[in-house]
């Protein structure tokens, strides 16, 4: 078994710098993130890395009220399906921007949330 061409790790240390990546598939152009194992498509194993805007809009949002004991003191906040310009889709935490204000097919931009013990998430925020 091969190396994936983006592997999970990578993918969160590009993303701690700001970049968003996805992988595409060689074989049908399937677009995926973060880092799987075969195209899901077509069960190929060519992935190429591709790096994307992190421009894109919210296709589905949930505000969280009750959270896990570790984000117990953020609530309330937005997580949110977001389909990239690119057309992959990926889950993120919203930042800086109203819950009121939240709504399908609202413009948000990625940036890097970097948590208490240092490791990195997807957010989206206001573009
Ligand atoms: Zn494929």
């Amino acid at each position: 078994m091969t190396e994936p061409a983006v592997t999970a790790r990578a993918f969160f240390e590009k993303a701690r710098g700001g970049q968003l990546t996805a992988i595409r598939c060689g074989s049908c152009g399937e677009l995926a993130m973060p880092p799987k194992e075969l195209c899901p498509n077509c069960h190929a194993h060519q992935w190429q890395p591709v790096a994307l805007t992190g421009d894109g809009t919210i296709a589905s949002f949930t505000v969280i009220r009750v959270a896990p004991r570790a984000h117990a003191a953020d609530v309330p906040y937005a997580v949110a399906v977001v389909r990239l310009k690119e057309g992959v889709s990926v889950l993120g935490r919203i930042v800086d921007i109203p819950l009121e204000k939240l709504a399908i097919g609202l413009a948000v931009r990625f940036r890097p949330l970097i948590g208490k013990d240092l490791t990195t998430s997807v957010g989206f925020g206001p573009t």
